[in-house]
């Protein structure tokens, strides 16, 4: 495997799958302060983590180990136990109180995790009472379980394993070893893993030696060495993981695939569980209702109702082109015949020198092209649009003159730049109030060849 930020996150995981971090042989033991009591050793300088045990806990009390500012100014609080998850294992932290302060992130350090808090802070040696925000704990626990079973599903149906995890505000990430990726092959591992989820299977954890470890089916190797714990979605999936999980499969309702997409050699499935299942079908039921009402057709006709508009727009694109083709000849033919009754007698070129108002550059080529079919003919066009003068020059192959030269001087007039073939040339500039001028000059100077 090469090294990259997936491997770091299956590091952190694994780290969080050994019980209390592992431990350094030789523990300092501190002074701690204790309001009242003066100076005493603290021998224990670590945290119990109890959301292993219990990831329902919400509420719990501790005593203060210590209380300590980070270099960028952010204040944080150890604890001798907390039921707060440490960001690690692609899963985010935790967020609540301890006491009055509120808990805005908690940092896992090795084998203590740091309450970052903002507010009123515990002092040192204190008790306080934490309390773990539930909504946001179920909603990890359910995106967390889900990624398990989802995996697991990838596994069973294509022994395709899971190279990451990554949870977002919104929704959640695996990369998977699929090959040859469907449609079809996510829906089937998302139908298998609603079924394990339907069938409310008992989710345990078990904390086994590497030997015991070793005799389990685990979905993925840990390299860590000491007591491992492992969680087991009953019959399904034996997995090493330090996270927060639900009780039974039940509690994580649904999984949902909102796309997948191949990334580095693996496919990136986009997955949300749950609660945010739930809000993700709200958010695509709105968008597809609202695309469905511009078309007044069924939510489930809408992407059929686009594509037939998107054919009837390329059609009416084609016709309208035609139909700009027919008009510019006409139009050329006019302003030929009108320029042909003019002309003085003799062999010398028909000069057509119009400026127009609001015509795209798209339009002045058409007709510059349609007058170049005429005979003798030399066409000097320009159009305002948006303050600024654009100019099309053309001839026909018989008619004398050099277009690239007309160009470079007329744009030289309007302050901008402009060139192209001696047959054909397009430029312009800013200065579009003398446009007029410009195209009179280079009518005088073709008129003279
Ligand atoms: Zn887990």
């Amino acid at each position: 495997m090469t090294p990259s930020s997936e491997d770091s996150r299956s590091v952190t995981e694994d780290r969080a799958a050994i019980i209390g971090g592992p431990r350094r042989a030789c523990q300092k033991s501190r002074l701690t302060a204790r309001a009242g009591v003066g100076y005493q050793l603290s021998p224990m300088n670590t945290t119990e983590r109890l959301y292993y045990s219990d990831s329902h806990l919400v509420e719990f009390e501790a005593r203060v180990l210590e209380v300590s500012q980070t270099e960028d100014g952010r204040s944080t609080v150890a604890l001798d136990r907390t039921a707060f998850y440490p960001t690690g294992g692609g899963q985010p932290t935790d967020t609540g109180t301890l006491g009055g302060a509120r808990v805005v992130e908690c940092v896992d350090e090795e084998d203590r995790v740091l309450h970052v808090c903002e507010g009123e802070l515990p002092e040192e040696g204190t008790g306080v009472v934490g309390r773990v925000d539930w909504p946001r704990r179920l909603d990890h626990i359910q995106q967390h379980t889900g990624q398990h079973i989802l995996s697991q599903a990838f596994v069973e149906l294509y022994g395709a394993q899971t190279r990451s995890f990554r949870m977002t505000e919104e929704m959640c990430e695996i990369d998977v070893e699929l090959a040859d990726p469907s449609d079809e092959k996510v829906e089937t591992a998302v139908r298998r893993a609603n079924e394990i989820i339907w069938n409310d299977r008992a989710v345990r954890v078990h904390l086994v030696t590497p030997e015991e470890a070793a005799r389990m089916p685990l979905r993925k190797d840990s390299a860590r060495e000491g007591e491992l714990r492992v969680i087991e979605i009953e019959g399904f999936d034996f997995s090493p993981c330090g996270g927060t999980h639900a009780r039974s499969t039940g509690e994580v309702g649904c999984v949902v695939a909102r796309q997948w997409e191949r990334a580095k050699g693996l496919v990136r499935v986009t997955f949300a569980a749950g609660g945010r299942a739930l809000e993700d079908y709200a958010r695509a039921n709105r968008a597809a209702r609202a695309t469905a009402a511009l078309f007044s057709v069924g939510r489930d006709e809408a992407a059929e109702a686009a594509a037939r508009l998107q054919e009837e727009n390329k059609q009416l694109q084609r016709r309208l082109r035609a139909a700009e083709e027919t008009a510019a000849r006409g139009e050329a033919r006019e302003l030929y015949e009108e320029a042909l009754s003019s002309q003085r007698e003799g062999g010398g070129p028909v000069v057509v020198a119009r400026a127009f108002e609001g015509r795209d550059a798209e339009g002045l080529r058409r007709l510059a092209s349609a007058l170049a079919a005429q005979a003798r003919c030399v066409a000097l066009l320009g159009s305002v649009e948006g303050g600024a003068a654009r100019l099309v020059f053309a001839r026909a192959p018989e008619a004398p003159g050099d277009m690239n030269a007309l160009m470079r001087e007329a744009s030289q007039t309007l302050g901008g730049r402009g060139g192209g073939r001696p047959d054909m040339a397009q430029g312009g500039g800013q200065h579009a109030e003398r446009l007029q001028e410009a195209l009179d000059a280079a009518a005088a100077r073709a008129r003279e060849q």
